[in-house]
Order: structure tokens, then C-alpha cells, then sequence
């Protein structure tokens, strides 16, 4: 099969796959072995089988909608959108989209829209309360300086939340890592620290961090950034004073591992599933004290899923948490992590909550 029809094959958001007239399944993309749709080199779903079937006997091309048990456990129902054409060189193309997948990307978008709404309204009213405060006390100059300085306070939290909805959106983007390049993720993890330095003083947490490893990873280095800051920006803000953020990177069986633990209050293992979610707080009224926007961990958990990796937390209560961000170390000697990219081997498996 020609590399040109292997690499589109790979970058379509459809589950694809190329079958041969007697069904054996010659290539399936990540998306299609994710659904359960093929198994060794057969296709599993009978109806889809029946349609590569009759396409094969007379080249007509057809599409067919149907509603099939997720194989191989048939506990999830599938609401499946199936194209069948032949390919002309007697090999036929399948493209599987997933409807009530696309429907509840749908859901999300619209809630996510509708929480915007609701948590710009906060800083805007209480503007706007200030804003009549420092009117009807103009007489006052201590009172005047007062309210504008709560009104500082408010318009940072403002463009803090609308550059935190910015950066998420851009990450969910389709193409979210056009920026990549080779990134030193111990010079990545000295540049946060850097960057947080004033809020620990301020706290008087100590950040402590271990030996370099030469630990590389491929992708978009702000991107990476913006996610250990947060990453470190948090642990500083859930820890009380004098105590230590240790962040620590392991570089082993092409992994690259960044922990930032902290001694901080902890998290409920009953909140810990959520915190990734967008604007959950475990204590809203704490992260109004701290500015938070509720977006930083949504973020982190996209950007790695954007790498091809993930975000684990463990955490106990009044003890600390630590957060730990695992992402496929580059390689230089075998197939680059470039082409992995583009052939999709690092794509957000099908199926997975995108919150
Ligand atoms: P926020 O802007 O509110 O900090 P995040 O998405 O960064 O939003 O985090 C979500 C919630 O997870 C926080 O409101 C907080 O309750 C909890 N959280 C995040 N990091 C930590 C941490 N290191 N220790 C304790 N709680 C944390």
C-alpha cells in the first residue's frame, strides 16, 4: 500500500481501515482497533463484514448507519456511521465514524461555553459593584484606594481567566502540536521553577529539585511550560507556609517522568477523579483567595494528552499530593518521534472522556 494512502489514513479523526476483498483487514488506525472493531485481521462487527462484502462484489460504494455492541465486551452500545468504497486497486476503504462519541463532544462544548459564561460573571459583577463602591465614596480617599485596589484584583483574575480559556482552546484545537520540536525537560523544569520562585517566596515554600537527567521529550515547549507552572503553581497554593515542593524527573524505558510533589492539604481520594475536570475545585471559596481559575489541571491533562501522555495524581489528605506527568521520551535512534506523530501512534485513544 502506498505510504502517501498510509499516512492519511493515519491523520483522518474517523476509525479507518483498509480491507482486502476477502476481508482480511490489511490496516486498521489506532481509532479502529480502539473501538474493538477489528480483531487479529478480521473485522468484528457482522454488519460491517455483510457491507465490505457486498461493496466487493460489485464496487459500489455505500454508507449505512447502524447500532452495534462495542466489541469485545458488548456492554457499551455503538451508534456507528460506516463508509465502505473500493480503493480501485481491489483493496476497500472503510471510514467508521462514532456518532454518540461526536454527540457528546457536542454536550461538552455547550456546557463548557455556558461555565464560561457563569465564571466570567463573578469578576465582572463584583467590577462592577467596586465600581459604584469607588463612586459613591469618592469624598474618601482611603476608601477610593480600597476599592481600586479590589478592583486590580478582580481585573487580573478576569484576564487570568480568559488567557487560561484561550490556552485551552487552542489546545483542543486539531492540530495542537504544529510547534514541535526537541524540548530538555530538565532546562523545562528549571524555567517553571523559575517562574513560580516569587509566588514561593512570598509563602516561604522551599522548591527543591533533583539531580538532571538529559530526559527529552518531542513536542510544543510552551505548551509544556504552561503546564509543569501549573503543575508547580498549584502545590504552592494548596501548601501552607514553610514547607517543601521537591520536583523530581526520572528518564527511563522511553519515559520521562516530571513529579511535583507537595506537603500540602491534600485532596480527598473522593475529589481526586474530578480535579482534571474544568472548573472543579475541591474548595471554591479557597481558590478565590488563591485566583484560581479552576482550568490549570484541564490544562495540564491536555497539553499531555496532546504529547501522547498523561497526568496522575496521588494525594492523601492533609499529608500532600504529588502529580506526576509521564510523557514518551524522544528518541533519536529509532523511528523519530516525528513520524510517530504524524502516523498517529500517539493519539488520545478513542473512547477516552475528553473533559
Ligand atoms: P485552580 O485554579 O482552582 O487551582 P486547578 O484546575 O488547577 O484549578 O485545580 C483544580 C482543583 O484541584 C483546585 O481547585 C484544588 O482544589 C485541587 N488541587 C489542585 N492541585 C492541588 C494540590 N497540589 N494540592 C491540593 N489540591 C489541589
Amino acid at each position: 500500500m502506498p505510504d502517501e494512502v498510509i499516512r492519511v489514513l493515519s491523520v483522518l479523526p474517523s476509525a479507518s481501515l483498509v480491507v482486502a476483498p476477502d476481508g482480511v483487514v490489511l490496516r486498521a488506525n489506532a481509532r479502529a482497533t480502539g473501538l474493538g472493531l477489528v480483531n487479529r485481521d478480521l473485522v468484528t462487527i457482522p454488519d460491517i463484514r455483510h457491507l465490505i462484502e457486498r461493496v466487493a462484489d460489485d464496487g459500489h460504494p455505500r454508507e449505512q448507519e447502524m447500532r452495534v455492541r462495542r466489541p469485545p465486551l458488548g456492554r457499551e452500545l455503538l451508534e456507528l456511521r460506516v463508509r465502505v468504497a473500493s480503493l480501485g486497486t481491489g483493496a476497500i476503504l472503510v471510514l467508521i465514524d462514532d456518532l454518540a462519541e461526536e454527540r457528546r463532544v457536542d454536550v461538552v462544548r455547550r456546557d463548557f461555553v455556558a461555565n464560561v459564561s457563569h465564571e466570567l460573571k463573578t469578576p465582572v459583577g463584583a467590577l462592577s459593584l467596586l465600581a459604584e463602591a469607588v463612586l459613591a465614596a469618592s469624598d474618601d480617599s482611603d476608601q477610593v484606594r480600597h476599592f481600586a485596589e479590589r478592583m486590580q484584583i478582580e481585573a487580573s483574575r478576569l484576564s487570568h481567566l480568559v488567557q487560561d480559556v484561550i490556552d485551552l482552546s487552542r489546545l483542543q484545537g486539531d492540530d495542537p502540536l504544529t510547534r514541535a520540536e526537541v524540548v530538555d525537560v530538565d532546562e523545562l523544569v528549571r524555567r517553571a521553577v523559575d517562574e513560580v520562585r516569587t509566588l514561593a517566596a512570598r509563602q516561604d515554600i522551599e522548591i527543591v529539585v533533583g539531580d538532571p537527567t538529559g530526559g527529552l521529550v518531542y513536542g510544543d515547549e510552551s505548551q509544556l511550560l504552561a503546564a509543569l507552572r501549573n503543575l508547580l503553581a498549584n502545590a504552592i497554593s494548596y501548601s501552607p507556609s514553610h514547607t517543601r515542593v521537591a520536583v523530581g524527573v526520572r528518564n527511563a524505558d522511553s519515559i520521562v517522568e516530571v513529579a511535583v510533589k507537595d506537603q500540602g492539604i491534600g485532596i480527598a481520594s473522593n475529589d481526586l477523579d474530578r480535579v482534571f475536570e474544568r472548573f472543579y475545585r475541591v474548595d471554591p471559596a479557597r481558590s478565590r483567595v488563591t485566583g484560581g481559575t479552576g482550568l490549570g489541571l484541564a490544562i495540564v491533562k491536555h497539553v499531555s494528552q496532546n504529547h501522547g501522555g498523561e497526568c496522575t495524581v496521588w494525594s492523601e489528605l492533609g499529608v500532600g499530593s504529588t502529580f506526576t506527568l509521564r510523557l514518551p521520551a524522544y528518541d533519536s535512534t529509532s523511528t523519530s518521534s516525528e513520524e510517530r506523530l504524524a502516523l498517529g501512534v500517539f493519539s488520545t485513544p478513542v473512547g477516552e472522556a475528553r473533559t
